[in-house]
């Protein structure tokens, strides 16, 4: 998108109410979005209510921006520079909870965007949580193992007077695994001296990590998604359902994972090159494959074109536009990565489904196209929250000193996902016409301002 305006046209009163807020924020583009989508899901609940049109400002604007440089020396000597930040949204239920995204795009709207959706997020999943999200703009693609260290550390060294196991606890997300987590939680442990397991979560589990954390996202995603299949009587269970996954980072790849022993069949994988498909559905076998592929070859995925019988590969197409149907689509790669074309080309294709393992990845235009074709929409701050989910349990285990065994994490995970379910539902029918969606923000939204409000509206 390129205008942020076209995100500005609010129905009234909140046109008169937020316009402030939109005319600050008017180059912020992603931002803008993911506000106004909330704003028209939680509108009815603010009408006349100026108290709680009040809260939801507020809400708008981060606690706290911290934007910092981050100098760093690449393998052949010569002095690097990037932008650090750390948005720090909301801290009325919690400390500050949200990962950190290295990137080539990392901005701030698409860093207010992704803080804002947390803010939510973490109140579905009824963990103490605030809410917040950092990360810089440099890009680890095709870096040596040691300038990410060089990097995560120079990153820590400013941003370790920022966070704390009370203040603010940062995660990963796009490109920054359990690997980056390490050496900045080592950078960190070092300037201040003391071991603060809860300071960082997506730990390893050699130093304080959560089994099942590295799993949680994708995990959680096919626990949700099988609610809604279940729960709206869409088909009796996963079992025999054709999926297209987008992506084939940690979240599409613990999603197919899941989705296999739930006996669903996941036909795509894709990176920012093409979509790599296999119409009879990749088994474990072939996942591993891709997950070493992408792991530890650090590879693309038009590498595994003609690999083995049946795997097929598009360069530049995306996985909505290959595939003979589908029953489920998972965009589990990045924001606004379905279009209103891809929805129609999903609709065409017979979609029942979709559940968002991304951030934002569905446009409002997409959003709308799924609505108006019938198709079950689980959004991503319900259908995603398990990885933030499972970093709240990380938090716990770290304030006990104690570690759960997979199976403890995995069940807490799983009625989480059911419970947030709920939520969704019940948010759902506070309004007309309310859906999964609507029911989310309303629900996020109702937690976190009674929290606010009961602390003086802070
Ligand atoms: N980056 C993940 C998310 O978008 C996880 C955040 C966390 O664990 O703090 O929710």
């Amino acid at each position: 998108h390129d205008s942020a305006a076209e995100f500005c046209v609010l129905p009234p009163p909140w046109e008169v109410e937020l316009a402030p807020v939109f005319d600050k924020d008017a180059n912020e583009p992603e931002f803008l979005q993911a506000v106004t989508e909330t704003l028209q899901s939680v509108g009815p609940l603010l009408r006349d209510d100026p108290k709680r049109v009040e809260t939801f400002r507020r809400m708008v604007e981060p606690e706290r921006v911290i934007i910092f440089r981050v100098p760093w020396v690449d393998d052949d000597g010569r002095k690097r520079v990037n932008r650090g930040f750390r948005v720090q949204m909301n801290q009325a239920r919690g400390p500050y909870k949200g990962g950190l995204r290295f990137h080539p795009t990392v901005n701030l709207s698409i860093l207010k965007f992704l803080a804002f959706e947390q803010t939510f997020k973490n109140a579905l999943t009824g963990l103490p949580l605030g809410s917040g999200k950092g990360g810089a703009d440099f890009d680890p693609k095709g870096k040596s193992d040691g300038e990410i260290m060089r990097f995560c550390q120079s990153f820590m060294t400013e941003l370790y007077r920022h966070v704390g196991p009370t203040v603010d606890v940062p995660a990963g997300d796009i490109g920054v695994g359990g690997k980056e987590i390490g050496y900045m939680f080592g950078q960190y442990k070092r300037i201040v001296g003391s071991f603060d397991g809860g300071v960082l979560t997506g730990k390893g589990m050699s130093y304080g990590g959560s089994n099942i954390r590295p799993e949680a996202t994708g995990y959680g995603l096919v626990y949700f998604l099988s609610e809604m299949v279940q729960r709206k009587d869409v088909a009796p269970s996963l079992a025999g359902l054709r999926c297209a996954i987008s992506g084939s980072g940690n979240v599409s790849q613990f999603a197919a994972e899941k989705l296999l022993s739930f006996g669903a069949i996941p036909q795509t994988f894709s990176d920012s090159d093409g979509t790599l498909y296999k119409e009879t559905g990749f088994d474990e076998a072939d996942l591993a494959v891709v997950c070493h592929h992408k792991n530890e070859k650090r590879g693309r995925l038009r590498e595994l074109e003609g690999h083995a019988e049946g795997w097929e590969y598009f360069e530049g197409m995306r996985p909505w536009q290959v595939g003979k149907g589908y029953d489920v689509a998972l965009p589990c790669a990045t924001q606004n990565e379905v279009s209103l074309e891809d929805a129609l080309a999903l609709v065409q294709k017979g979609v029942m489904v979709v559940a968002e393992g991304a951030n934002m990845p569905s446009t409002p235009e997409a959003v709308e196209e799924f609505e108006r074709s019938g198709v079950l929409f689980g959004p991503a701050k319900a259908a995603n929250a398990g990885g933030v989910a499972v970093s709240g349990l990380e938090m716990a285990q770290n304030a006990m000193g104690i570690q759960w065994t997979r199976e403890e994490v995995e069940e807490r995970l799983r009625k989480i996902m059911v419970d947030i379910y709920d939520k969704c539902d019940e948010g759902s029918k506070m309004v007309e016409d309310g859906s999964l969606r609507i029911g989310a923000d309303i629900s996020g939204f109702l937690t976190v301002a009674q929290a606010m409000e009961e602390q003086g509206h802070v």
